[in-house]
């Protein structure tokens, strides 16, 4: 019998509870068809925990978390919280939640199906066959390193320091050599060595273990190289690793190849098999409660959990099928519809994807 595993839902601001309405329709779908076993427990994250907790991440949303098995996440903000103080900024509990669960990397994968690609702002012929993962350090370099102004002779300064060590990039890049193991055998590893100390750092790392993982072929890459590559040549990459800011800035722009922020996936992981899983779209607070979300990326993640944290292969490729077949039949939400009049609603879609999902 199939060991029941316990998710921990955070639906979060604006269009969050509505794509994770869908994402669970499809978890409850797949129990149904391959007799998985899911138990789900909801918790408050972001504006709405400020609102309601006064905090963006509660004390028990964080156990809730760290007692589960896999973490599903909407999406947390909005104009209401912009101009907060700091730790009461739904954001603040994003970097929180990563750092408390020791997520230290942030996979994201770009596919681009068939049938969209006339949706992408790229030529149709450049983006052909474009499957790529960006791996992304999470939890160190410049957005966690020590920020501070202080007076200088010419005026006020501010400061943001860089850190990484030997450590924090050798378990990522190990990580990353491993899935470009399970995919193409090919990793890209970005880095600024031309200028940065920390790249200097993360470049000889990486050579030095590369040795250990002989049947991946491995390219280094400058990150304003990359930028352009990827616009240029984008189904050459396989994996691409990279420390968290660079990652923050390429992975948005690999989005920009699929035609819609609606339609990506990520996974947020540790060292073991526990994950957090979320779309890498935002709260949409411009279309929020209007049933107007694309759902696909909030339900591809739930294929990234059943995948990387459940190895739930079966599952995770009939979800990805499932999502494929309805494109395919010419069914759009609005964010991806040439013609909008047709659009389906977040739950039609939804509905569609779950009645799709089969052995
Ligand atoms: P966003 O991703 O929320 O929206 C950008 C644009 O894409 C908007 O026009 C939106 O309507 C559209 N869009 C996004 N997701 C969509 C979907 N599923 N279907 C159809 N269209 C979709 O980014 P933003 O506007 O820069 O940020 C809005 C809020 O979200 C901000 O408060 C920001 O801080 C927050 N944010 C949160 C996360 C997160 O929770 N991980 C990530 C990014 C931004």
């Amino acid at each position: 019998m199939t060991q029941t595993k316990k998710i921990a839902v955070i639906a979060g601001d604006g269009i969050g509870p509505e794509v994770v309405a869908e994402a669970e329709k499809i978890m409850k779908r797949t129990e149904e068809v391959f007799g998985y076993s899911f138990t789900t427990e909801h918790g408050l994250f972001g504006g709405i925990a400020i609102d309601q907790k006064g905090t963006p991440l509660p004390e028990e949303t964080l156990s809730m978390c760290k007692s589960a098995d896999a973490v599903l996440l909407g999406a947390v903000g909005g104009p209401k919280w912009d101009n907060n103080p700091k730790e009461l900024r739904p954001e603040t509990g994003l970097l929180g939640i990563r750092k408390e669960l020791g997520l230290f990397s942030n996979l994201r994968p770009a596919v681009v199906f068939d049938c969209l690609k006339d949706a992408s702002t790229l030529k149709p012929e450049v983006l052909k066959g474009t499957d790529l993962m960006v791996v992304r350090e999470l939890t160190g370099g410049i957005y966690f390193g020590e920020k501070f102004r202080r007076e200088s002779a010419s005026g006020e300064e501010a400061v943001d320091t860089c850190t990484y060590s030997t450590e924090e990039v050798e378990r990522i890049v190990r990580q990353a050599f491993e899935i470009a193991q399970k995919r193409r055998k090919k990793l890209a590893s970005v880095d600024k060595a031309n200028v940065l100390e920390t790249s200097r750092l993360w470049r000889e790392t990486v050579n030095r273990i590369a040795p250990e993982y002989p049947d991946v072929e491995l390219e280094h890459v400058l990150v304003d190289n990359c930028a352009m590559q990827l616009l240029r040549r984008p189904s050459s990459f396989d994996v691409i690793v990279t420390e968290n800011m660079f990652g923050d800035i390429l992975s948005d722009e690999a989005a920009m190849l699929t035609g819609s922020i609606g339609m990506l996936a990520s996974a947020s992981l540790g060292a073991g098999a526990y994950g957090l899983y979320e779309p890498v779209h935002g709260s949409a607070p411009d279309i929020a409660g209007q049933g107007l979300a694309n759902p696909i990326a909030t339900i591809l993640s739930v294929a990234l959990m059943y995948r990387l944290t459940f190895g739930y292969e079966e599952g995770a490729v009939a979800i990805e099928r499932a999502v494929a077949e309805v494109l395919d039949a010419g069914h759009r939400t609005s964010d991806i519809a040439a013609d909008k009049s047709k659009a389906l609603s977040t739950a039609q879609m939804g509905d569609l994807i779950a009645a799709a999902i089969r052995k």
